[in-house]
């Protein structure tokens, strides 16, 4: 199927979605058929192909469980351990919202559902917003340096992956402005720095702007706010900067590069100089003024960056239109240009066989039992709207019943396919004691909070948090750094008054286990430091360092690793604590 062919892309989801339940059912069984006999498999089911013997026998995995068959593959073990067939590279999670990276086999199959995914993905953008098909895709996105096991196979992130076959298969890649060569550029100062100068030249042309997160594109506006000069001398000259030393990079991005063009040079460097000093206010459509929609994921832990990604883009439609990760390729929404308060994910049966497993908010941990786990999961047909799940998925590439992590909370059908929101990911993410705050209550409260500030003309760049147990009683701890609409944002600016506001803002909406330990003086009162500018490009420099993904990077909602509290810890401008008394 072509992208640009969306009507054919279009009925094949009306077919898929009209029949879930008898793709999810062919799906599971070619699955077992395929791969009863591995040594996982067989462990549990003897080698009988049998449907209900997989959901009685077979048991709902973490990551921690499965471990040591990656290890065994990882070493060079034959891959017949977990798949039937061969595995053609590991593939490593970005690990910075769930913990540690993950690794997990790739097969053909798996990296062909992906590319299904993407293309269909193009097309019910396609059949949405009009106009997608005439002009280029400014997506943005990066690999990371691979890597090889002791044996040998090559370990890669699955952008990377995908982005390696697209060029292996030489699938036509026309429609986005940046060359596969500048993707598979492993510096990603380069690889950014050659995808904006390619952007920019056809600026004219390009109809969407974005990154894989809502993160990752903001890190690309801070490289064009200290980058914009030097990209445009080389479009006034026709030659690219010397920063761009990788050889298939550089010809690469020679070939968009051939002439100079001063007039375009004087065009955007007007739109970022008049910007330059006071705000970047609408940035993205002064330099591509054709531009539909940003396209980039602003859900689960993404929301929080709506209102920045609002002032760079000057109100362009956020396009927040897949659901997938390294494990899994879960859904589409299929109406990007709703409200970000609204979007939905429809679940693509023909990915994995899905299940789920009831969740009520922190009950999670409940089901950690086996047989309470078999008694309480449900198949995809069988969700109930309104109700929330840990998603649990049985793939073509050897995970048998693996608990992603994801809570989602179902919201509607599209046919017969559940429409789901990403509430977010299963871990408590702050605990002193019995209070247990999991990302999702931290990142309403933290909405809440930020939308005290916005009117006073701050802008919340990012946040995380600790449980500060070094006095007694602890109490939690929260990083911001915070922007100023017009100019920076110095810490003499910053009103103690309005920071005190925004701790109680943050304490009035943590959950009521928290409130009654701080009514009781069990936990202190909550904490902001306020960061320096731009700490969490660093921070996230430093989860990149230890072998994270730009693409697929999400900011940790809690610091685990000392080394990162110490770099954040370096950084604080100002102090601020909750005054609340009644709770
Ligand atoms: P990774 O394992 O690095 O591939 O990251 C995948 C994780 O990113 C998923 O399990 C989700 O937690 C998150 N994610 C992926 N797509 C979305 C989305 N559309 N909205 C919110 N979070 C997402």
């Amino acid at each position: 199927m072509a992208s640009d062919d969306f009507e054919a892309g279009w009925r094949i989801l009306e077919d898929l979605t009209s029949n879930a339940a008898l793709i999810q059912q062919q799906v599971l069984e070619e699955i077992i058929t395929r791969n009863a006999n591995t040594e996982y498999l067989r462990s549990f089911l003897n080698g009988k192909f049998d449907k209900e013997l997989f959901k009685k026998k077979v048991p709902v995995v973490d990551y921690e469980d499965i471990k040591p068959y990656m290890e065994r593959i990882a070493s060079g073990e034959p891959p017949e351990i977990l798949l039937d067939s061969p595995v053609p590279e590991l593939l490593i999670s970005s690990g910075t919202s769930g913990g540690k990276p993950k690794m997990v086999p790739s097969s053909t199959e798996y990296l062909d559902k992906k590319l299904f995914g993407q293309s269909l993905r193009a097309s019910v953008m396609m059949k949405r917003i009009n106009g997608l098909n005439q002009g280029k895709w400014m997506f943005l996105q990066f690999m990371k340096p691979e890597t090889k096991t002791s044996s040998g196979l090559v370990a890669r992130s699955y952008i990377t992956s995908l982005a390696k076959h697209i060029q292996q298969r030489k699938i036509k890649n026309d429609l986005y402005s940046s060359p596969c060569e500048t993707i598979l550029c492993s510096d990603i100062k380069q690889s950014m720095y050659s995808q904006l100068l390619c952007g920019l030249v056809e600026r004219d042309e390009v109809v969407i702007v974005g990154a894989p997160f809502a993160s990752t594109f903001l890190n690309i506006i801070s490289f064009l706010e200290d980058h914009w000069k030097e990209l445009c001398l080389d479009i006034r000259t026709g030659h690219a900067s010397d920063l761009i030393t990788d050889p298939s990079c550089r010809n690469s991005v020679s070939v968009i590069l051939s002439k100079p063009d001063p007039k375009l040079a004087d065009s955007i460097e007007q739109a970022c100089s008049a910007s330059s000093g006071k705000s970047w206010e609408g940035i993205v459509r002064k330099l591509w003024p054709r531009t539909k929609g940003l396209l980039t994921i602003v859900t689960g832990s993404m929301a929080q960056y709506i209102p920045t990604l609002q002032y760079y883009s000057g109100g362009l439609p956020l396009l927040s239109t897949v659901y997938a990760s390294t494990e899994c390729f879960f859904g589409l929404n299929l109406n990007p240009l709703c409200q970000p308060s609204d979007i939905s994910y429809t679940l693509l049966p023909n990915m994995a066989y899905f299940e789920f497993l009831p969740v009520n908010s922190k009950d999670s941990d409940v089901f950690d039992e086996d047989s309470t786990i078999k008694e309480n999961i449900v198949e995809l047909v069988d969700v109930k709207v309104g109700q929330c799940y840990e998603v649990v998925t049985t793939t073509n590439a050897g995970l048998y019943r693996y608990r992603v992590g994801d809570i989602l909370k179902i919201i509607g059908f599209y046919n017969n396919a559940p429409q789901v929101q990403i509430v977010g990911r299963r871990n408590v993410v702050l605990s002193l004691g019995p209070d247990k705050t999991t990302e999702e209550d931290l990142s309403k409260a933290v909405t809440k909070a930020q939308l005290h500030l916005e009117p006073f003309g701050f802008l919340l760049v990012d946040y995380t948090s600790y449980a500060d147990t070094t006095s007694t009683p602890g109490h939690y701890v929260l990083f911001w750094e915070l922007k100023k609409k017009e100019g920076s944002c110095g810490v003499e600016e910053l009103d103690s008054k309005l920071m005190d506001q925004c701790c109680c803002i943050l304490e009035e909406y943590l959950d009521d286990i928290y409130k009654m330990y701080r009514h009781e003086n069990a936990i202190a009162p909550l904490e902001i430091r306020v960061l320096e500018g731009r700490t969490f490009d660093t921070l996230m420099e430093f989860f990149i360092a230890k072998g994270s993904s730009l693409s697929q990077y999400k900011t940790p909602r809690c610091i685990k690793s000392e080394e990162a509290l110490g770099l954040l810890k370096s950084r604080v401008v100002g102090r601020f604590f909750s005054h609340k008394t009644s709770f």
